[in-house]
């Protein structure tokens, strides 16, 4: 590994003159489990990494509207266990829950999963799903950006050079919603997923029909994806194995797997459909004992 200097300032904005200042030659590091890996393998070779451990309140999760923030600091275990997230969102707890081993989700953390924009991650899947923001800070100032805008290409996001990831909102759900994730990975439960589906379903007050759906996939391409095309079909209609044929055919269609040691594309396509239905199946019961509640 190339020699590297250190820094682990104390404030967000001295950590954002530091990278201003060297510029390329710069990197923020988290927990490391991602980047310690990458500069081993010489795919990136910083001369100057910026920790964020020192900054007071990044790992802070909070009650923010009804929903949560969560700081980038924050650690998947700490998500996984935060009494918070367990009460008012438990799809995001259990999302977290399903990352590697305890070991990496002690390391890990919220801002280091979405800066690093990896295809195969399991928390972006589901705060798509969610409607999360990501929180971003600059020299030049603060600016907000629904995950889904978030990442651009493989391994790549829309942070400009100096910018850190600061936190993320998480929107509470809707009356009447229910959400899941399904990660699918026939190899060992610490893997990353062969496909990934997280689902939020909105139903009518009776429970009869769906009155909105969100739907997002990871490991299907080169960025997590929202599946629009299905939420589209999702609206207004009654639930049934026809209504979730169409919608696993939607998202065949929607999705662009690469082919690798988890599977070819074509294996991936198809199970992109599958579990799409059962994700809807676990979002739209659960949308339906949350009905049950608010009658
Ligand atoms: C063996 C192994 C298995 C794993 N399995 C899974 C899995 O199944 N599912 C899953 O979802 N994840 C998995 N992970 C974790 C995941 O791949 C990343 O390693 C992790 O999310 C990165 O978080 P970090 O805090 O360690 O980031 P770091 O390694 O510190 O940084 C990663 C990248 O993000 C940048 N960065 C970090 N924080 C910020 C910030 N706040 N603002 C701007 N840039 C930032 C860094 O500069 C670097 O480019 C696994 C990791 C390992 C090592």
């Amino acid at each position: 590994m190339r020699a590297f200097e250190y820094a682990a300032p104390r404030t967000l904005d001295e950590a954002l003159a530091v990278l201003r200042e060297h510029g390329d030659e710069a990197r923020v590091i988290a927990g490391g489990t991602a980047l310690v890996t990458m500069m081993r393998q010489r795919l990136v070779s910083p001369g100057y990494l910026v920790s964020l451990r020192d900054i007071r309140g990044l790992d802070r999760i909070e009650a923010d509207n009804g929903g949560i923030r969560i700081g980038a600091l924050a650690t998947h275990r700490d998500v996984e266990t935060s009494p918070l997230v367990r009460e008012r969102l438990p799809v995001l707890a259990e999302t977290f829950r399903r990352v590697a081993s305890v070991r990496i989700r002690n390391m890990a953390t919220v801002g280091g999963a979405l800066a690093h924009a990896d295809p195969n991650q399991d928390p972006p899947v589901t705060l798509i799903a969610l409607g999360a923001r990501v929180e971003i800070c600059g020299t030049d100032g603060r600016r907000a950006l629904p995950v889904e805008e978030f990442f651009r290409d493989y391994y790549e996001s829309a942070l400009e050079p100096g910018e850190v990831v600061i936190g993320v909102v998480v929107p509470q759900l809707a009356p009447a919603s229910g959400a899941a994730y399904v990660k699918f990975l026939p190899r060992t439960a610490d893997d990353y997923a062969t496909v990934a589906v997280a689902a939020t379903v909105s139903v009518d007050p009776d429970g009869e029909r769906c009155r909105a759906a969100r739907i997002a996939l990871g490991s299907v391409g080169v960025t997590p994806i929202r599946a629009r095309g299905a939420e589209g079909l999702l609206a207004g209609q009654r639930f049934g194995a026809e209504l979730l044929r169409g919608a696993g055919e939607a998202v065949k269609g929607a999705v662009d797997p690469l082919s690798d040691h988890r599977g070819s594309a074509a294996y991936k396509r198809e199970m992109a459909g599958v579990m799409v239905g059962r994700a809807l199946t676990r979002a739209w019961d659960a949308a339906l004992v949350s009905a049950r509640g608010t009658r």
